[in-house]
């Protein structure tokens, strides 16, 4: 990989943060967008803006080809089998509601259970705990090993006969492990419950073949993946979107209308009601070209490869205390500094220019697993560059030399 060709297509990357070269690590939260992408957008609403689906005028069409055609990108992306597989949502977190409000509360009964781990973003807790309120289901959790992760053993006992939906998380935000999802599809399937993968960070850094993953329903969010914020995918088999029910309603999503009734259309624009994300999902499609002219594999290794430095180098720090497991680690770090609030390293370190986020990152349940109320995380994607892991340990040193006077 290219590294300064890379970043050469970052615009925002070249500026001074208080007074220093700007070190971006937090694209857990949210990467930087390359000039092709923001260029896509640009020249969407300069040449071809109009609304789609409905227009017969040149405008009409071009934008209706530009959306279509993105859809038909994520489609190629993720390897689904029909671009009707493929739902645009306003992101990650619509598009677990919109199982949950769906397909969940359409399937599940009292008893039933819905199996998924305290390692959840809450964006895939919170949906399934309205889920329970609403049908009387009940969550059960896969046991977490001392580290965060967890076992097939253990997901394989948490499952039964009355397991009707299975959703994890590909990888984790807090602690950057990845999930053995072939085998939780084949345990999930084998229990006769469907899988939902968080693949919000996945995404970004592999290659997600949901034929040969076999999941039934896989999310992903735009903005972690070089692409536009307000965007985000649902992947669903299509035989079980054909199934499913509208969350939403108005326009575009309806085949007939009467004074008292309407019918449906077909999946994916039953669940897209309304003028839909025209200009976002155009910059995803622009956003997938750009990580698909690179390469999953080269990206995967290549962000995995610094992750590994940036555990090792973190490690050296003493009273540095990191999350999660030692192996299968992917892009990130989470760690606590003895004695600092996470919130005053980061904002130690924004005055070296290093951008790192501080707080519970959308997972209080698993911050109380490991007894803590926050930690900050050094997030990596394919612009950042070991020279910069190395700036994050000396801000680190620094950070703790500062603090370490002041409690003395
Ligand atoms: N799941 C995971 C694992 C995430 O990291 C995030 C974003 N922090 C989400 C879901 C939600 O994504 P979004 O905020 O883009 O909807």
């Amino acid at each position: 990989m290219n590294i300064h060709a890379i970043r050469e297509q970052f615009p925002i990357l070249h500026q001074q943060v208080n007074g220093h070269e700007l070190v971006y690590l937090d694209s857990a939260a949210s990467s930087q967008k390359p000039r092709s992408v923001i260029d896509a957008m640009r020249d969407y609403y300069e040449h071809s803006h109009a609304n789609v689906h409905r227009g017969v005028h040149t405008l009409g069409s071009r934008a209706t080809d530009a959306y279509e055609g993105a859809r038909a990108k994520v489609a190629t992306f993720l390897n689904a089998k029909d671009i009707r597989e493929i739902v645009f949502t306003r992101g990650a977190t619509a598009a677990i509601n919109l199982v949950a409000s769906s397909y969940a509360r359409a399937n599940c009964q009292p008893g039933d259970e819905i199996v998924l781990t305290a390692a959840e973003h809450h964006a895939n807790l919170i949906p399934w705990q309205q889920v329970a309120k609403a049908t009387g289901a009940i969550l059960k959790f896969i046991p977490l090993q001392p580290d965060g992760t967890f076992t097939l053993e253990d997901a394989a006992a948490t499952m039964s006969s009355k397991t009707k939906i299975v959703t994890v998380s590909h990888m984790s935000n807090v602690l950057g492990n990845v999930n053995p999802i072939k085998e939780l599809v084949q345990l999930a399937h084998e229990h006769g419950a469907v899988i939902v993968v968080d693949g919000a960070q996945s995404a970004p850094h592999h290659k997600v073949d949901v034929v040969q993953l076999d999941v039934d329903f896989f999310v992903l969010a735009g903005h972690k993946m070089c692409g536009p914020t307000g965007i985000g995918v649902l992947y669903g088999k299509q035989a079980l979107l054909a199934h499913m029910e509208p969350v939403e309603f108005g326009g575009d999503m309806i085949e007939f209308v009467d004074l008292h009734d309407a019918t449906w259309n077909e999946a994916p624009y039953r669940f897209e009601a309304g003028t839909p994300i025209i200009a976002e999902a155009i910059g995803l499609g622009a956003a997938i070209d750009f990580l698909e002219s690179i390469g999953m594999e080269e990206i995967n290794k290549y962000v995995t490869q610094l992750g590994n430095y940036a555990y090792e180098r973190l490690s050296e720090i003493d009273g540095l205390t990191i999350y999660g497991p030692t192996k299968n680690r992917s892009a990130l770090v989470t760690f606590n500094l003895d004695e600092v609030h996470p919130h005053d390293v980061a904002t130690v370190l924004d005055t070296y220019g290093i951008a790192v986020r501080a707080g519970h990152h959308c997972c209080q349940p698993l911050m109380r697993y490991f007894d803590v109320s926050s930690t900050a995380r050094a997030s990596f994607y394919l612009y950042n560059t070991e020279a910069e892991v190395d700036r994050l340990v000396d801000g680190l040193i620094q950070t703790k030399e500062f603090f370490g006077h002041a409690i003395r």
